[in-house]
């Protein structure tokens, strides 16, 4: 890194020469930290110092994480299905959210655990409801897609006070889920960060 940064741009080459290596034996370390973010190399110019940092670098990292390389299955439910379906839904799905659709399997609503612990605290019959009638409707919806940055996401989250985000794909007649990205993807994310596994 040395002799890039005082000698750049310089082809692998010339720095296998100053270090007396052949450039098969540089070529391995020249890869790593072309990989790495420390030097670009650039086709008949030669390697070059990037300037950038450790943190810089890992700042890079994160904001390269994908939302598809994250996503879990969505929950669906029908916007006709009642609440104490969706309810028994929740915890057979073991999921936090729900994600409503209509007949044409667009999205529609969400649903959260605090929406039906809500509608369960009337006296209403909750198998007579619809979840429609409690449900977080559209266009009031966050959705992302599945090439957005996490990271983003993760910053939606937080400012809208949400746990999750249903991933959609857009067509002319509305948004088709076909992904969920909750805070728990986003801690699994945390973690494969730490294990390098990014
Ligand atoms: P809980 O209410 O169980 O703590 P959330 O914080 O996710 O769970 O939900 C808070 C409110 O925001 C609920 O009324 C829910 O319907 C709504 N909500 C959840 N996810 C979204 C979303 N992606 N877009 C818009 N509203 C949402």
């Amino acid at each position: 890194m040395q002799i890039v940064k005082d000698y750049g741009p310089i082809t692998g080459e010339s720095i296998a020469e100053k270090l007396n290596l052949t450039r098969a034996t540089l070529r391995p370390d020249l890869a790593i930290l072309t990989m790495a973010g420390y030097l670009e190399a650039r086709p008949r110019v030669g390697y070059f110092y990037t300037g950038k940092t450790g943190t810089q670098l890992f700042a890079d990292k994160i904001k390269k994480m994908k939302v598809e390389d994250y996503q879990s299955i969505p929950v669906v439910v029908n916007e006709n299905v009642s609440v104490y379906d969706a309810i028994v839904t929740m915890f057979l799905e073991d999921v936090g959210t729900l994600f409503v659709v209509d007949d044409e399997s667009l999205l529609a609503g969400v649903l959260s655990r605090k929406d039906l612990l809500r509608a369960s605290l009337g006296k209403q019959e909750l198998t007579a409801i619809p979840v429609n009638i409690i449900m977080t409707r559209m266009p009031n919806i966050a959705v992302c897609y599945k090439d957005d940055s996490l990271i983003d996401v993760a910053e939606q989250l937080i400012e809208k006070q949400i746990d999750a985000m249903p991933v959609v794909r857009k067509t002319e007649k509305g948004y088709e889920v076909i992904g969920r990205i909750t805070k728990t993807n986003m801690t699994k994310a945390f973690v494969s960060l730490a294990k390098d596994d990014v």
